[in-house]
């Protein structure tokens, strides 16, 4: 098919009646989904393509494929975090990159220092919560994450646990939240850095979630603009955290700018509740990515 861009696309025939789902997590990261389940879960909620794209890891990719059922694709990515700005001005934010060469070596380096970074993060929010009372084990977390690079909600899983707190949800409300006293921060490379190391890598940088404000502060639209020039080629806006005001502004946002826009669940299993295929992407869109990207295509395309 001709995609709206006015070119065809090459490796991707994405038919109209096509169900996509750009942006799930398993537990290669803070999901509690195996890898190889989730191309099952997704054929049985009627998608015909669903993302993998684990917090700073590529490690679910090869069991998601493999355990894929035949009519289901799997588009290997990852979610790569990331920042913007310094100072009172940091925003931190996701930046999605969908059909990257995982062996390629600067964006491999990045990733892993990061997970190692996830891992240092986590030991120092523990010490804090233990310094201030809270009955909360490192080697706890760890056994929750199951060598998955250590993300708030493992430490979460360990909080309610424990019996200091009655669900995920509020650890993150009472003792994980940015900007609270057991908050720290991750070490991450500038949003600029990070779309240049997809590309780089042959894939396709998108923005995840933009204007998703219940996580902390959001970039401006002039910010999504300098990343729109910088090589950012999509953003999501079908998303759990996006009302109905912020998907029609993200929308007239990404026609202005020419950006892919895609739509997604960001499932994380049980440590969340939206369902895998809450959101999805248009068929047209998902092709422009696999036409764009070098670095590898979907699994059964
Ligand atoms: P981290 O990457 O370690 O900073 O943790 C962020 C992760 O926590 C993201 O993947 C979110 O999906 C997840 N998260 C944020 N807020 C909540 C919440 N209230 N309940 C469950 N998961 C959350
Ligand atoms: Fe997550
Ligand atoms: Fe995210
Ligand atoms: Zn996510």
């Amino acid at each position: 098919m001709t995609s709206r861009w006015g070119r065809r696309h090459r490796g991707c025939d994405a038919d109209v009646m096509m169900r996509i789902d750009l942006h799930t997590h398993t537990s290669a990261s803070d999901g509690t989904d195996e890898p190889r389940s989730v191309g099952v879960l997704a054929a049985a909620v009627g998608l015909d393509v669903v993302a993998v794209t684990d917090h700073d890891t590529t490690a679910g990719w090869d069991a998601a494929i493999a355990g894929a059922p035949a009519g289901v694709r799997v588009v290997p990515g990852v979610e790569f975090s990331c920042v913007v700005g310094e100072g009172e001005r940091r925003v931190s934010v996701h930046l999605l990159g969908y059909l990257f060469d995982r062996a390629e070596p600067r964006f491999a380096a990045e990733r892993r220092r990061l997970r190692l970074d996830r891992t240092d993060r986590g030991r120092r929010i523990v010490e804090r919560l233990t310094t201030a009372g809270v009955p909360i084990e490192w080697p706890a977390v760890q056994r929750l994450a199951g060598g998955a690079p250590i993300g708030r909600p493992h430490i979460a899983g360990a909080l309610v646990t424990a019996g200091a707190s009655s669900t995920v949800d509020d650890a993150f409300e009472t003792w994980l939240r940015p900007g609270g006293p057991y908050y720290v921060r991750k070490r991450d490379v500038d949003v600029r850095d990070g779309i240049a190391m997809v590309l780089a890598a042959g894939g396709v940088p998108v923005f995840a979630h933009p204007r998703a404000r219940k996580r902390g502060r959001v970039v401006t639209d002039d910010v999504i603009r300098e990343l729109a020039a910088a090589g950012l080629a999509g953003i999501e806006v079908d998303h759990v955290d996006h009302d109905a005001a912020d998907r029609v502004e993200l929308r007239t946002l990404a026609g202005e700018l020419g950006l892919i826009m895609t739509g997604s669940s960001d499932y994380h299993g049980t440590n969340k509740a939206v369902p895998l295929g809450a959101n999805t992407t248009d068929p047209q869109a998902y092709a422009e990515i696999c036409r764009r990207a070098s670095g590898t295509q979907p699994a059964r395309c």
